[in-house]
C-alpha cells in the first residue's frame, strides 16, 4: 500500500516538475518574444502575454517621462479631477480619451455596448458629478455601432444581450417612425443619433441628482455621435439647449 502511495507521490512530483519546466519555458519565451498584435487574437494565453508586453512598454514610457520630469505623476495619486464624464459605447474602436486627445485624469468614462444607460451607469455618473465635481457629462454614440445594428436587424442573441438590446429598441422605433423614406445608411445614422439622445434622456429622467445639477446649471449635459474616421462629433444636444422638465 505504502509502495503504491509513494509511487503516486513520485509521479505527482515528476508531473509538477515537468509542468513547472514547461510553464517556465513558456514564460521565458513570452518574455523574450512577446506575441504580435495579430497573434494575440489566437488564444487567451497569447492575449495575456501581449497585454503584459503592452504594460511593459507603458512602464518604460512612464519611467522615461519621470526621468525627464520627476514628480510629474505625483498628482495622480492625490485623486482624480476629470473635466468631463463620457457615457459611451464599449466598442474598442472608440477609445474616447485618445480620440479627443485627452490626457490621464481628463475623462471619466462609463462604457456599455450601445452606450446604454443601466442603473450602474447612472450611479457612476452620479458619483462623477457629486463626488468628483465633474462639470460636464457627454453621451457619445458613434457611427457603425454594432449594438445599434444588432438591434435594428433584430439579431438573435442569447444570454443577457436581449436585455441590453431592449434598452436600444425604443430609439430604433422612434427613429424608424421619424425617418420615413430614408435609405439604409440614413436610417442607421438616425437610429444611432436617437439612441444617444435616448441615453441622455434616461440620465435626466432617472436621476434626480443629475437632473437637479443640470437645472441648477452646475452640470452641463450634451449628446452627440462621434465619427470613427476623423473624430468629428455631430452634436445633437449641447449643454445650453438642455432644459430638463422639473419633476
Ligand atoms: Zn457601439
Amino acid at each position: 500500500m505504502n509502495k503504491v502511495y509513494n509511487s503516486r507521490l513520485i509521479l505527482i512530483a515528476a508531473t509538477l516538475v515537468i509542468l513547472n519546466a514547461a510553464f517556465g519555458i513558456a514564460a521565458q519565451k513570452v518574455e523574450a518574444t512577446p506575441p504580435t498584435r495579430a497573434q494575440a487574437l489566437a488564444s487567451p494565453a497569447a492575449a495575456f502575454a501581449f497585454f503584459q508586453a503592452a504594460d511593459e512598454n507603458a512602464k518604460i514610457a512612464i519611467r522615461a517621462q519621470l526621468e525627464k520630469n520627476p514628480g510629474s505623476r505625483d498628482g495622480l495619486l492625490l485623486g482624480q479631477s476629470p473635466y468631463v464624464a463620457i457615457v459611451g459605447c464599449s466598442d474598442s474602436r472608440v477609445p474616447y480619451g485618445e480620440l479627443l486627445g485627452a490626457k490621464s485624469n481628463d475623462v471619466f468614462t462609463v462604457s456599455l455596448a450601445g452606450n446604454v444607460v443601466s442603473d450602474d451607469a447612472i450611479a457612476s455618473i452620479e458619483y462623477a458629478v457629486k463626488y468628483l465635481n465633474v462639470p460636464l457629462v457627454v453621451v457619445l454614440g458613434h457611427d457603425h455601432c454594432g449594438a445599434v445594428s444588432a438591434c435594428m436587424t433584430e439579431a438573435e442573441v442569447g444570454g443577457a444581450l436581449p436585455q441590453l438590446l431592449g434598452k436600444i429598441r425604443p430609439a430604433i422605433q422612434s427613429a424608424t417612425k421619424a425617418c420615413v423614406g430614408c435609405d439604409k445608411e440614413a436610417l442607421f445614422a438616425a437610429c444611432i443619433a436617437a439612441n444617444a439622445k435616448l441615453s441622455m434622456d434616461e440620465l435626466l429622467n432617472r436621476s434626480a441628482k443629475i437632473r437637479t445639477l443640470v437645472q441648477e446649471g452646475k452640470v452641463g449635459l450634451a449628446c452627440g455621435v462621434i465619427n470613427l474616421s476623423d473624430a468629428s462629433i455631430q452634436w445633437i444636444v449641447t449643454p445650453t439647449t438642455v432644459t430638463p422638465a422639473a419633476k
